[in-house]
């Protein structure tokens, strides 16, 4: 039996918060089905607290210095590293994710993000614009109260990635994690209050779609970063528009991986591995449509399985264990609907494809061949271990066919052509390129989508425009000329 019941449901103005007069949500462990915690949807009562905590710190947070805020996210990042065992367990009984992966991927990113944009801190600034005598300075200013929604396959990185930077420009939050895994997020708060950060800069509220909507509509909102689906992406901005709130939206993706007989083979196989059953498949960036030249395909094909076939599925906190099960029934439920629409279409099962006789909710890695670009599987995200390998023969061919989606999240290519591999990325429709890997997002590399895959930037400096505005102040030296 597991435990992971955390002090209280919600964190607000410095301190754990309950009212059991919310929904309850139950916490399900998905490499077992048993339940490990439970936690209260925020009502009214507690969303306004959140908002009213958030809007009522952001003065005294916006006048520290920036280097005076970076120190405070500098040392929570050194926090998170220290108890990266820890957060790391709680990732993995959050999302069912293995240990292997949390151990190295989640309260790590978290805390690069927390370093990098502390460091950054204190040298945001703004500019200065002779005009003859006259002329103009910039100010760099946060937005104000911003909030956060993440979605449920990276619960430490997704609160990170987006606390951050916003508090890095001087802005406060109120965060709501996935109602699938609203575990993480707490501890995120906690560390910062423990960092220093003073009450209501970073808040945790639980709940559901209608949470995030009650928060998204309240006009003391000034920005709202989404990570999450296209449909709720869509809805968020809608609201938000009302109010003219910034946004930023970082939604799903069905990216092109292409690969070119000139590619070294096992590390094409490699990217399509890490870009399809990371995770059990369940990452935004996902190279889902594998476009394999026809001369390499069955050599390739015929590798990808044998190294499928040394997956380790096992007790996800064991440190052996390499591949996990699907974060919650709902949604092995959805992927095991697409496999079978995969079957229906025509496509041919090459490996995997069923559910693992074990507790929880645990899906094969699955690899489809003869996979044709009308199917189902080839257009709709899946979000799931399931990967489809298209056959090309041309350049321009793939790459028109690699585009020829709504989604503009990603796209990948391998191959030892130097110039053919940066005309492909200069070709491609898609937010994050890779050329020769996959799936990597440092902090210091800006990410997200194009089309129907997102708006605005997380990381790297560009992540700053999105948690900041700029004043322009025009100052005259000399003499007003008015024309009457
Ligand atoms: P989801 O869209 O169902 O939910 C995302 C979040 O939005 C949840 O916290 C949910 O409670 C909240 N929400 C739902 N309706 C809302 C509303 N009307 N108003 C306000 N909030 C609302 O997504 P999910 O199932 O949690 O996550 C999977 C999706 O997220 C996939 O499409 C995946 O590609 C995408 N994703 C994108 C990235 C990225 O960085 N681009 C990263 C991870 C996941």
């Amino acid at each position: 039996m597991h435990n992971a019941q955390p002090t209280a449901s919600h964190f607000i103005h410095g301190a754990y918060v309950e009212d059991s007069a919310g929904d309850v949500i139950d916490c399900i462990y998905a490499a077992s089905g048993e339940k490990i915690a439970q936690v209260h949807a925020a009502t009214p009562a507690v969303i306004e607290r959140a908002l009213a905590s958030a809007d009522s710190a952001k003065a005294e947070w916006a006048a520290l210095t920036g280097t005076e805020r970076g120190r405070i996210l500098r040392r929570a990042a050194d926090i998170l590293r220290a108890r990266n065992h820890d957060l790391s367990v709680l990732e993995t009984l959050d999302t069912g994710k293995p240990y292997s992966e949390t151990s190295v991927a989640d309260a790590t990113s978290g805390a690069d993000a927390l370093e990098y944009f502390g460091g950054l801190a204190g040298s945001l600034t703004g500019e200065h614009i002779q005009l003859g005598d006259d002329f103009v300075y910039t100010m760099r200013e946060p937005l104000g109260l911003c909030v956060g929604i993440g979605a449920w396959n990276y619960p430490t990185q997704i609160a990170c990635w987006k606390a951050a930077p916003a508090l890095a420009c001087g802005n406060t939050m109120v965060f709501k994690p996935s109602e699938t895994t609203p575990l993480c997020a707490l501890k995120v708060a906690e560390i910062l209050v423990e960092a220093g950060a003073p009450p209501g800069v970073f808040n945790v509220v639980q709940g559901a779609g209608t949470v995030g909507a009650a928060l998204v509509g309240d006009p003391r909102v000034a920005k709202v970063s989404l990570t999450g689906s296209v449909p709720t992406g869509r809805k968020i901005y809608a609201a938000a528009a009302a109010d003219m709130k910034h946004v930023t939206m970082e939604l799903g993706g069905k990216s092109p991986l292409v690969v070119f007989e000139d590619a070294d083979i096992e590390d094409a196989v490699s990217g399509a591995i890490l870009g399809n059953f990371y995770s059990t498949g369940q990452v935004c960036s996902n190279g889902t449509r594998v476009f394999v030249q026809r001369s390499i395909r069955a050599t390739f094909v015929a590798r990808l399985i044998e190294r499928l076939k040394t997956v380790t599925m096992g007790d996800p906190l064991d440190a052996a264990t390499t591949y996990g099960p699907m974060v919650s029934e709902r949604q092995m439920k959805i992927v095991q609907g697409f496999i079978a629409k995969g079957i229906e279409g025509g496509a041919t099962l090459a490996h995997g494809g069923s559910r693992v006789e074990r507790p929880g909710f645990w899906l094969e890695p699955t690899v489809f061949t003869d996979v044709t670009d009308d199917m189902t599987i080839a257009k709709d995200e899946i979000f799931g271990p399931v990967l489809s390998v298209l056959d090309f023969d041309t350049e321009a061919e793939v790459l028109a066919r690699a585009n020829a989606t709504d989604y503009g999240l990603a796209a990948g290519v391998f191959t030892n052509d130097l110039t053919r591999a940066h005309r492909m990325v200069k070709g491609f429709q898609a937010g994050t390129c890779y050329i020769n890997t996959y799936n990597l997002a440092p902090v210091e590399a800006p990410f997200g989508g194009v089309k129907q895959s997102g708006v605005g930037r997380e990381n790297s400096k560009e992540a700053i425009h999105h948690y900041s505005q700029v004043r322009s102040v025009y100052v005259g030296m000399g003499p007003v000329e008015a024309p009457f």
